[in-house]
């Protein structure tokens, strides 16, 4: 139980809206991702999905052949070998959707970017997502050109030159190009080939204190159920760093709101874990990749909606302040890349409210002060985040959040 069967690090899906993301990863893992009621009638994927996928080797069959997800080897029928469980965090492609994108970025230990071979390149939210993959710092990367049963040979050759072009001189410049059908399955083992080769699981400490970026968090319990049978709140997420394990104490933060007379304040909450889902799998310890269900102590009410969403969670005493204003050394961006046009970025400004995304958590922040690249910030939310962290800014362009940059908190 657990260590081998856990999934053992998150690959991102990302790219522009239709492209095929959800198709992928429903091809990879049997997991239809967009399930959320308002997501199947939009035809959009709005929260965070993840599955897991098998990555396998026959034992008999030549490279890149041999690399499926089935059991037994399409090709030749022998038992085909576990290489390793990989989990997909499928990111909404809309452009409205960002700050989604984003705090589903700070999961991702690599990334699959996925261009549609019928479409012109780049996309606005291909240009946008892959901007975040660099602000992030997701440098393994691959690239698959979707939807090749939609064209002919002529175009589809047409379309790999624009998607070179595109990705020269960014952090994608040396990533494959894997031309697949998500709808005919052609081309998959190719693409596990290159995940294998190109995505490595990170080297995890499991001495260093357990923490976890908390993405979701849940009720779990059925309206009208008896009181001696509720379960207590649930909160779903990815583990960083450490170890997680049924029956410890964990501290979540911010935590609460606490308001007293004309002051507010967050006071972080400390629970006991009394259950561990990863993956579909109950276990009693936990590890870094996939998505991770934590059952705990705590009244449902707090955790119900993803109240806890955008939260860090972990060993009690060991994790980062809580922060309602905190000063940045920013590095701006050029041009806005995910809108049609391409504005130049200005400078920040002094009162200018921006979006921020550090972690899963997202808030919006007032500029108290903006200098030479080093800008004061008062935030609406608090964020438990740490000296060095990675935020990253986006500022309102046209009715919509654009990604405009990074800071490095001071
Ligand atoms: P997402 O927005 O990136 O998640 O894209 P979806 O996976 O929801 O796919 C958008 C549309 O493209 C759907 O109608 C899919 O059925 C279709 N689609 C996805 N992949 C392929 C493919 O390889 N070939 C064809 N012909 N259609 C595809
Ligand atoms: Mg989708």
């Amino acid at each position: 139980m657990g260590r081998v069967k856990q999934s053992e690090l998150n690959i991102g899906m990302v790219g522009h809206v239709d492209h095929g993301k959800t198709s992928l990863t429903k091809l990879l893992t049997g997991v239809w991702t967009d399930t959320h009621s308002e997501e199947l009638k939009r035809g959009i994927t709005i929260r965070l999905g993840y599955a897991d996928c098998e990555i396998r080797k026959c034992p008999k069959c030549p490279e890149p052949e041999a690399y499926t997800v089935e059991k037994v080897c399409p090709r030749c029928g022998a038992k085909t070998k576990l290489l390793r469980k990989v989990s997909f965090v499928d990111a909404p492609g809309h452009e409205t959707l960002m700050a989604t994108m984003l705090s589903g970025a700070s999961l991702m230990d690599g990334a699959i970017l996925v261009i549609a071979a019928n479409e012109e390149c780049p996309q606005p939210q291909t240009k946008e997502h892959l901007m975040a993959l660099d602000v992030l710092g997701i440098k393994n990367i691959v690239i698959v050109q979707n939807k090749i049963d939609l064209v002919n040979e002529e175009k589809a050759r047409e379309n790999y030159e624009q998607i070179k072009k595109f990705i020269e001189g960014t952090i994608a410049e040396d990533a494959p190009i894997i031309p697949l059908s998500a709808h005919h399955g052609a081309n998959v083992d190719v693409l596990l080939n290159a995940i294998q080769d190109l995505i490595p699981t990170p080297k995890r400490d499991p001495s260093l204190p357990a923490r976890m970026y908390v993405a979701r968090s849940f009720d779990v319990n059925k309206p009208g159920c008896e009181i001696k049978e509720l379960k207590g709140g649930v909160i779903g997420g990815s583990i960083i760093q450490g170890v997680l394990e049924v029956g410890k104490e964990i501290e979540i933060r911010p935590g609460l709101k606490v308001t007293e007379g004309n002051k507010t304040y967050w006071e972080p909450i400390i629970t006991k874990i009394t259950s561990l889902r990863a993956g579909n799998l109950n276990v009693k310890k936990a590890y870094p990749g996939g998505l991770v269900g934590v059952g705990t102590e705590l009244d449902p009410a707090l955790t119900k909606a993803d109240a806890l969403s955008g939260s860090v969670a972990g060993e009690p005493g060991t994790l980062p302040e809580t922060l309602d204003r905190i000063t940045i050394d920013v590095h701006l961006l050029e041009r806005v890349v995910g809108t049609k046009e391409e504005i130049k970025i200005e400078p920040l400004r002094t009162n200018e409210v921006l979006m921020i995304n550090v972690g899963t958590a997202t808030t919006v922040g007032v500029i108290l002060s903006a200098r030479d690249n080093v800008a004061d910030i008062k935030l609406k939310l608090p964020v438990c985040a740490e000296r060095g962290a990675r935020v990253a800014l986006s500022r309102r362009i046209n009715a919509r959040w654009r990604l405009i940059g990074y800071g490095i908190i001071q």
